[in-house]
């Protein structure tokens, strides 16, 4: 992958191994796999205050 910054809105981290992103499994899944399994939009989780935000664009 490109070297993609990802920033906490939260608390204004940008250490990328401190930034999981996730499956946002709350929401309604954006649509079913082949193998018939749900896709759902990401989540980016701040390991460093723990604030989750939707990853878009
Ligand atoms: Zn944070």
């Amino acid at each position: 992958m490109s070297g993609r910054i990802f920033k906490c809105p939260k608390c204004g981290n940008e250490d990328r191994r401190k930034i999981q992103e996730k499956d946002d499994n709350s929401q309604r899944p954006l649509y079913f796999s082949m193998q018939g399994s749900p896709v759902y939009p990401k989540k980016l989780h701040c390991g460093a205050c723990g604030y989750e935000w939707p990853k878009n664009g």
